[in-house]
Order: C-alpha cells, then sequence, then structure tokens
C-alpha cells in the first residue's frame, strides 16, 4: 500500500501531479510517486464553504489586520477527506507555532499509512478548530512563511525520501545528514584503538563528498578516499561526520564525556 498524503489547501494546484515545473514532480519524489510507494491528493478547502462566494475566512473578531481561516470549511474538509479512505490519517497543520520539523519526526511520520496536512493561509486558522481537531501542529522553521504550502512540500519531501525504495539502492539515507549514525568496529582484528565509539542514538552531519576529476585547480581529493581500503575509508567518513557535528552543530553532540575516547 502507497503511503497516502492528503493535502488541505486554497491552493490545490500546487501539488497537481501534472503541473509543469510543481517542485513535487521532479527527482525523488515524483520517482517514488511513479513507483507506487507514495500517492498525494490534494483537496480544495473552497469546496466545503457554504455560502455564494466561496469564502473560506473572515475578519477577525477584536479587530486588527489580516484575514482568518474559517472553522466549518476545514472541519467539513477534514472529515470528508478522512472518510475516503478507512485507512486513519494522522492529521497535521502547518503553523510557525508548532514543534519543529526534524529528522526524527520525517522517520517517524514515514512509517504511518497515512497524513493529512492542512495548509493554513492568512492569519492562520480559527482557534477553535484547532482544537477541535487537535492536530499534530509542524513548523518548519522559525520564520513565517505566506501559507502552509511550501511547508506542507517540504514535509512531503523529507518523508518521502525515508520511504524504503525511494531512494536508489546506491544511494541511502543512513548516512545522511541528522541520521543516527553507527559505532565502527572494523573486523575482528581492528585494535581497540581504532575503533570509533559513537553512543546509540546519536545524530550526525554528512560526511564531505567527492568526484572526479582528482584535481580541481590543484586540490587535490584526500588520499584515503582513493585507497581501496573500505575499512579505512568507513573510519574516515565517521571521523569526519563527528568533526563536522562538533565544529558546525555541537547541540547535536551528547554531552561531552558519554563520547568517550574520542
Ligand atoms: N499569524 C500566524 C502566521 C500565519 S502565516 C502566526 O504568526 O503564527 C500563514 C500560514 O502559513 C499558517 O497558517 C501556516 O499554515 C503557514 N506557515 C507560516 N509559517 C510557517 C512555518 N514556519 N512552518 C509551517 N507553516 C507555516
Amino acid at each position: 500500500m502507497p503511503l497516502r498524503i492528503d493535502i488541505l489547501t486554497t491552493f490545490p494546484e500546487l501539488f497537481d501531479p501534472a503541473l509543469p515545473g510543481g517542485v513535487l514532480n521532479a527527482s525523488i519524489p515524483a520517482r517514488a510517486r511513479a513507483a507506487g510507494l507514495v500517492d498525494w491528493h490534494a483537496t480544495n478547502l473552497r469546496n466545503f464553504t457554504n455560502g455564494r462566494h466561496q469564502k473560506t475566512d473572515d475578519r477577525p473578531f477584536g479587530g486588527g489586520p489580516g484575514m482568518v481561516m474559517m472553522c466549518q470549511p476545514v472541519y467539513d474538509a477534514v472529515l470528508a477527506v478522512e472518510a475516503s479512505d478507512p485507512r486513519p490519517a494522522t492529521r497535521i497543520l502547518l503553523t510557525p507555532q508548532g514543534r519543529l520539523l526534524d529528522q526524527r519526526l520525517a522517520e517517524d511520520l514515514a512509517t504511518k499509512p497515512r497524513l493529512l496536512l492542512i495548509a493554513g493561509h492568512y492569519e492562520g486558522l480559527d482557534e477553535r478548530v484547532v482544537d477541535k481537531l487537535a492536530p499534530l501542529e509542524v513548523s518548519i522553521g522559525d520564520y513565517v512563511l505566506s501559507g502552509g504550502e511550501l511547508g506542507a512540500m517540504v514535509l512531503m519531501d523529507a518523508v518521502i525520501r525515508l520511504l524504503p525504495g525511494a531512494l536508489g539502492h546506491e544511494e541511502s539515507a543512513a548516512q545522511d545528514s541528522f541520521s543516527v549514525a553507527q559505532s565502527y568496529s572494523g573486523h575482528p582484528q581492528t585494535p581497540r584503538r581504532d575503533r570509533i565509539v559513537v553512543p546509540p542514538s546519536t545524530r550526525l552531519l554528512d560526511c564531505p563528498h567527492y568526484t572526479q576529476p582528482r584535481e580541481w585547480m590543484g586540490m587535490a581529493v584526500p588520499d584515503v578516499l582513493l585507497s581501496g581500503d573500505h575499512g579505512a575509508i568507513e573510519r574516515w567518513r565517521l571521523e569526519q561526520r563527528l568533526a563536522r557535528t562538533r565544529e558546525r552543530r555541537p547541540d547535536l553532540l551528547p554531552p561531552s564525556g558519554e563520547m568517550a575516547g574520542r
């Protein structure tokens, strides 16, 4: 069964699989969809409005600028879309006030059968429909977007590339930044001092990568990568991941002391 993703939005055309240049219609998400690993459907919130004017928003009580998305269209759309498939959907509201999207959350969402993403606009949703639907509130970063559509696409891309089979077999998410790193233990004869112990569940940045040519503008590729020694290469890559993480994102590392011997 493919992962099913529903998006509730006032701009469903942005998710149209036939949209030329649509950001999800290229590269890994498009391949994953073609391979039957994921399927997504965008639903227009305007189809669930009552009035003649297909209004999804109104002026805020209490005054002030901007518009607020009304409860009823959002609520009706969620129930109708959920009823179109028996699999339970994880409800997610894109909002700058939500839990920050990170790799761990993306990994968790990639195990679900079905996601339902609600993209807000203007000032966001009437708080009462948020209370009623109790979605998981997710932010893609500490800045404000004009609408939840880009947030939904970012979340979708991050999740889809983690679906088993989405990356070609030479590619793998296992070494990507923010994935959990494995210790390097070498082979049974590898001396203890050459092993690298990474505490369980430690997420590291990726190592640097190089390709042809071997020399470019006087800059060489690290020798170890040309050595053909797979153990040495694996060890070097892990060292680089640790060094980069220490330098750029020490907040990802366990408190010092647990990284014994490194
Ligand atoms: N007044 C709101 C912002 C509304 S922005 C506030 O300050 O909290 C309009 C819509 O864009 C939101 O409803 C949400 O769906 C989306 N959005 C904006 N910033 C976002 C972010 N960082 N992450 C996810 N969605 C975001």
